[in-house]
This record gives C-alpha cells, structure tokens and sequence, in this order.
C-alpha cells in the first residue's frame, strides 16, 4: 500500500531495537551505568513499557568527559575540515538509509504521527546534517587592516570548543539531538548528549549509525538520563566548555545560573507563546489550514506553535469556524496508524497540565468552541482545543501551555499597526509570529515591529539556513544558520608584527 510509510519488516526492526538493553554510549562502547541504574521508557500511546535504558550519573560523566578530550584531541580536531564534512555527509546518508526505521521507533518513544515523524522531524535531520556539512570547510576568519602604529600581519581564526554538552527535550527528539549534534561536529568539536528521559531512543541509535558511519570512538557520546542528575552535572563539569539547551524555561535559567560559575558558553533554546495575526485581507484558504497545522502539529507540542490566535473582526467567523472544522477532522489516535494526525501527548503529568490551562482559562471566563476533553483510547490523548473569547491577562494566552490549544481573540483596527504588534509581543516569550495578509507594506511594518526571533508570512517552516531562536524569555543565542556552527567555536584575533 503506498498510503503507508513502513512495512512490518519496519516495525518489527524498531521494535526489536527498543526491546534492547540499552546503554551509555562512551568512546564507541556500549556501557552500563556505573551505578548500575536503570529506568523504563514508556510508550505515550499505548501507556506500556517500551524499553529499558542505563541512567548516567557523574560518575559516568566523567569517564565521557575524559574521552571525548581526547577524542578530540588524537581523533577529531586533527582531521581535515573535509574529511569531517565526509563523514557527516555519510552519517545524513545512514539516517536516510534508515528513515523508516528511525521515523517508527520516534512514533513508538515520542508518539507523534509517523508521517510526521519521517517527513519532517527525520527530513529535517537530514537537511541540517548536510547544511551543516558544508561549514565545516568555511569556518574561516579574515585578515583584518589594523591601524596599529608599525607594519602588521593581522587575521581571525575560529576554533572549536573542545567538549560540548547537550541537553535536549523531548518534544522532537532526533531533531532537537541532530540541530545540536550536527553543528557541534561541523565546528570541530566533540560531544555528550544527554537526551530527554522519556525519549532517548533515537538518539541511541543515532550514536550508534554515527559509529557505522565512520565517526571516531568517543566524538559522540550519548548519556541518557535524568536531568537533575546528569543533567546537572554536565552543566557544572569543569571541563566542558560549551553548554546546547533546548527545553523549558525554569530549567534554562537554571542552566544560565550554573553554567555562570565557570562562565560557560551557553545556548539556551526555551518555550514560546506564539502570536498568530489573520488580517482582512488573508487568503483564508490557505491561512485555516496553516493556523490549524500550527497548533495541532506534534499536538501542540512545538515551542514555536501558534498558540495566540487574533482575528480581524471582519473575517472571524469565517476563521474560527474553519479551524473548528479542521479540528473536528483530525483523526486522533495512535501515531502507528496511517490515519492518525494527532498522537498523544508524551506523559501523563503533561495531559494533566494541559487540561488544568482549559479549566483555568474557561474560569477565567474564556469559551470553548470544540475539543476540552480527554479521550480514553489508551494513551494520553486529548482533543484539539480551540477557546475564544480570551483576553491578553489570562494564563492561557500568557503561559505555555505545549499541548493542542489554541487561545483566539479578535480585533477590530487593521491599520492600527502599532496595536496589532502590542498583541503579539504581550508576552515575555518571543519564539515566533505568524501572519496571514496579502498587504506587503503591512506584512514589512509588522515584521519589524515583531519581537520574535521568526517571523513567518503566509507560511513557512523550519530551514537549517535560518537562525532559530528567541527574544526575551525565549532563550539566548541562535541554532542554525552561519551563527548556529560559530555558536560551538572561539574567535581568536592574532596579530604578527612584520
Ligand atoms: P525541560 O524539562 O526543561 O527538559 C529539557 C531537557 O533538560 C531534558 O533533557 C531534561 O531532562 C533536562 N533537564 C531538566 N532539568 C535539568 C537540570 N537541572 N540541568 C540540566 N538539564 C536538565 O523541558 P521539556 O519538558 O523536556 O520540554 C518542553 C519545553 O521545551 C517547553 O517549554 C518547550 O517550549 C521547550 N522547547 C523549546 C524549543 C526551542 O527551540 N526554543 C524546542 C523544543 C522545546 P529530563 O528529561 O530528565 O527532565
Ligand atoms: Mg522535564
């Protein structure tokens, strides 16, 4: 059937992997933790056991951190810039090889739609470890004409930190390890990657294609395990210099804190509320659906969705009924089957947050136009939500809610640009805003009065080209792009008197 992404040869594979007793990966090894600690990893969908995996702790840290230093040192930093393009290039060809295989085992831990797991979450993966790919013959610096008194050779280099550790959610799980794990070793550096406790299985198997790919022992380590174990320690070792954090924002102000005692470098890539502005003059076909995809895209379960959604009066209706519509058809279920759009949500504590934002915003005096209720089909699943009628000081447009909800509120002045744009940067988060008009002078204005760190106009999407990061209290610094490579290097300035 070619509706279908994977055969049963696929599944069974994936399967056959996640029943493994998985380990630390540490210089290319399969390793217990050395306390022996293990944890189980369950499946959002079905509320069963999934796999068994080893829980770093400091101790294991250590050993990580002692050979991916030297990794670096005899293995990877001496290698020519196009020998690590090769190898990285070869290591996006792996996880092509294995897409199918990868996007069942992301559905089984992470539980979103396979479709969606293979066409954009592994797609993704592989376009940043090839874009990435190619920096790593580009990272140059420049010759600079200093006006020192006397005659100078002056030039900038980059060079790469020696260990960078990586901490990763577990909304998108091999893509939030390959946007770190890829740049990290463009720029030359080594890695530890600790993935999301509930989700590290492929990352697991990442660690292990990065092997077959050629990769040398000890460039690649992956640590699962509990955040406010190994976690903590890979964010205070000495040792590593670089800190990639991708999560919430309480744990990166943590991090931030932290990681200040031995004045680390430090990515921090945290939540978002995301405006959605729908002008009168929007082509509506196209703005209902991509509103709708917006929100209920991995379940809500996206940093960047649009999460605030404010109409022009003129066409609200119109708006609200369409994406209303557009809810009710999604088929929500297990992401194994070929039908399902919307998978659970990845615990039971997020489902119980996510419902206790719909009661608080229905108190608060919001309506509730479709969805609000749980279903019980096994898993943590819960109906796409749209509630009206909210207002910008309510706790469900001001807070992160990361579940399938969409808070809608209208306005009524569409020349009124200044306002427009005080809706959208009401919030301490600024991830992202979305745009929906065929006005360009407007669509221009509005983007730059946005405080977001993507602007996105009738449409769009992630690119492995574009910085992506946030304003605010959505994070510091960027991934992707130019800056997302030089993020995991040093510029040095030097000066030779001639
Ligand atoms: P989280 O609780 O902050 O966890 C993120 C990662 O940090 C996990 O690996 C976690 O380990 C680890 N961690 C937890 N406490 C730590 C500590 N004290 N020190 C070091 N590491 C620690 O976030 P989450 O619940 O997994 O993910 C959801 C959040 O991520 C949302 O707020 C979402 O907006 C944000 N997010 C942002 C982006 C972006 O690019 N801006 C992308 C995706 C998600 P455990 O798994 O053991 O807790
Ligand atoms: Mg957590």
């Amino acid at each position: 059937m070619t509706d279908k992404i994977f055969d049963s040869t696929t599944l069974e594979r994936a399967l056959a992997f996640a029943r493994r007793e998985h380990n630390l990966l540490i210089d290319g090894q399969s390793k217990p933790a050395i306390s022996g600690a293990r944890y189980d990893v369950i499946n959002p969908a079905t509320c069963e056991r999934l796999a068994s995996v080893a829980q770093a702790g400091a101790e294991d840290l250590e050993l990580a951190v002692k050979v991916a230093t030297e990794a670096f040192n005899s293995r990877w930093s001496p290698l020519p810039p196009n020998e690590r393009q090769r190898l990285l290039w070869r290591l996006s060809d792996l996880i092509e090889k294995n897409a199918d295989e990868l996007a069942v085992l992301e559905t089984l831990n992470n539980g979103k739609p396979v479709r969606e797991a293979r066409f954009m979450d592994i797609t993704n993966a592989i376009n940043t470890l090839r874009y990435c790919a190619g920096w790593t013959t580009k990272l140059n610096g420049e010759t600079v004409s200093v006006s020192h008194p006397g005659s100078w050779h002056s030039y900038t280099v980059r060079q790469p930190y020696a260990v960078a550790g990586l901490i990763t959610p577990w909304n998108a799980p091999i893509m939030m390890a390959v946007a770190k794990i890829a740049p990290a070793l463009a720029a030359g550096c080594c890695a530890i990657l600790k993935p999301a406790e509930h989700t590290p299985l492929t990352a697991i198997r990442i660690g292990e294609i990065a092997l077959e790919a050629g990769i040398p022992p000890g460039v690649l380590n992956i640590l699962p395990g509990l955040g406010t174990e190994v976690g903590e320690a890979i964010v205070s070792h000495p040792a590593i210099e670089k800190i990639s954090f991708t999560g919430s924002g309480c744990v990166g102000q943590r991090i931030l804190a932290t990681a200040s005692h031995s004045l680390k470098r430090v990515t921090v890539e945290l939540g978002g509320k995301s405006a959605n502005i729908i002008m009168p003059d929007a082509d509506l076909t196209k703005a209902i659906p991509g509103s709708a995809k917006a929100i209920f895209g991995n379940a809500g379960q996206i940093c960047n969705a649009g999460s605030r959604l404010y109409v022009h009066s003129s066409v609200y209706d119109k708006t609200v009924e369409g994406i209303a519509e557009f809810a009710h058809s999604l088929v929500v279920g297990n992401g194994l089957s070929p039908d399902t759009q919307m998978g659970p949500l990845i615990s039971r504590p997020q489902l119980e947050r996510v419902c206790a934002y719909i009661d608080s915003g229905l108190k608060d005096g919001a309506s509730l136009i479709t969805g609000g209720k749980t279903l019980d089909i096994g898993g943590h699943f819960i109906e796409p939500t749209i509630i009206a009628n909210t207002r910008q000081s309510m706790s469900v447009v001001q807070e992160e809610i990361f579940g399938p909800v969409l808070a809608v509120q209208r306005f009524d002045d569409a020349d009124d640009l200044a306002g427009i744009a005080e809706l959208a940067n009401g919030t301490h988060y600024g991830l992202g805003a979305m745009l929906w008009t065929n006005d360009l002078s407007k669509a221009h204005k509005l983007a730059a009065r946005f405080k977001a760190g993507t602007v996105r106009i009738n449409g769009g999407g992630l690119d492995p080209a574009l910085p992506f990061g946030g304003f605010k209290h959505s994070g510091i610094g960027r991934e992707s792009g130019r800056e997302g490579v030089e993020a995991y290097t040093e510029e040095k300035s030097v000066m030779i008197a001639l």
